[in-house]
């Protein structure tokens, strides 16, 4: 079945890739310590709503340290690192079983994905992160992320999930991030100090105020809080993703935004393509370049993507996931992309047929060499386009 989207002109309605963050306050029941299961039902029935309609979701959920705390006994007030990574390997699995359970009675298949900082600081681990996602999403899993706390160190951990949440927003491409908290969004001032502060709906642009007004700043910050919140928001936003700092202790937290319930919105200037091809349109020095037939430019100068079988020439050293330039057979520069295949392997493809790939690498990698996604043309960039799903 499928509902359509209401008209309001919300990000939320309008995105096609949502993120949602639950934090672990909302979670559990702070007095029992257990899972605050039919708040959670609620949630999950919001997700899948969006679902319904076409629209895709990622869900990055706190809650393993809190809940593996509880089990093993460990007294309240703050944890040493290894007994937070034990607690987190405790309280994961119970999350997942809750996960997998209300997601299954409801047709819905749970992936669960646990992720490190290096998972997104890392090239290689931050394609191959990338692709996974990509990969669930178009199987039309449902995927349920946490930080990787058991085995995340102190110095290569993100500690808390709002970064973790804007990272994985910009991984996944997605186009709408929102961060489920006790607070329903960004105030002048602690509301909690100040009875003056006044409330903001929308954020242009995180000036200096802006983070002012998220209090202490990041290195200070342990879990949570609003000056991650706003760290987050510049992770999300210069992604191109919208962000929503919203309340999230009511039941069905996420239709009552839709229904107009008070946040505050981080709002990009930019889709998620046109950040990325911005920022692929400024590195600096390109690892490479491949040179391309003048059909092969006649096809990317129309939009679309740069085929191995267009390719005449490759120089320099690079690997899957740099940025080259795109030369025409006169060696000007036309284009920049990130690159599907090593420099190695894309001599041994260029000039061939996509379906001889995995028949020449011994492995199905991508169609294109350059995806048009992850190209921009200099000089003669037309309209963004957006290719879904891919
Ligand atoms: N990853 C932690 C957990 O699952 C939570 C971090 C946070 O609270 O933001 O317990």
């Amino acid at each position: 079945m499928t509902i359509p989207r209401p008209p309001s002109s919300s990000p939320l309605s309008r995105a096609r890739r949502i993120v949602v963050k639950v934090g672990s306050a909302l979670l559990t029941d702070a007095d029992t310590g257990r899972i605050n299961r039919t708040w959670l039902e609620t949630l999950i029935e919001d997700l899948l709503r969006l679902r319904r309609r076409g629209q895709q979701v990622i869900l990055v959920s706190s809650g393993a340290i809190a809940l593996g705390r509880r089990q093993l006994g460990l007294a309240k007030g703050p944890l040493r690192l290894e007994e937070s990574q034990a607690a987190a390997a405790v309280g994961q699995i119970r999350l997942a079983h809750a996960y997998k359970e209300l997601l299954e009675s409801r047709d819905v298949t749970v992936a669960q994905v646990l992720l490190t900082l290096e998972d997104s600081e890392r090239r290689h681990r931050y394609l191959n992160a990338r692709a996974t996602l990509q990969t669930l999403l178009s199987l039309g899993a449902l995927p349920v992320i946490n930080e990787n706390d058991t085995v995340a160190t102190a110095e290569i951990r993100y500690g808390d999930n709002d970064r973790l949440a804007a990272r994985v927003a910009q991984m996944a491409g997605a186009d709408c991030l929102v961060l489920l908290s006790d607070i329903d969004g960004l105030y002048t001032a602690d509301p909690n100090i100040d009875p003056g502060a006044a409330f903001i709906e929308e954020v242009l642009k995180i000036t200096p105020e802006v983070e002012a007004m998220g209090g202490r700043s990041a290195s200070e910050v342990g879990s949570g809080g609003m000056a991650t919140k706003i760290l987050a928001a510049r992770i999300a936003v210069s992604a191109g993703c919208h962000m929503c700092i919203a309340a999230g202790h009511h039941r069905h937290p996420v239709r009552r935004l839709e229904e107009g319930a008070r946040c505050t919105w981080f709002v990009p200037s930019a889709t998620p393509v046109a950040a990325r091809k911005q920022w692929i349109a400024g590195t600096l020095r390109p690892a490479g370049a491949v040179t391309v037939d003048t059909g092969a430019q006649r096809a990317l100068l129309d939009g679309r993507s740069l085929l191995p079988a267009g390719v005449i020439n490759s120089r320099g050293r690079f690997e899957r996931g740099d940025t080259v330039s795109v030369l025409a057979t006169d060696g000007t520069e036309i284009a920049r992309g990130i690159v599907a295949y090593s420099d190695t392997d894309a001599a041994k493809i260029m000039g061939r047929k996509s379906s001889q790939i995995e028949g020449i690498l011994g492995f199905r990698g991508r169609d294109e060499m350059i995806h048009r996604d992850d190209l921009v043309l200099l000089n003669a960039e037309p309209a963004v386009q957006e290719s879904v799903g891919s």
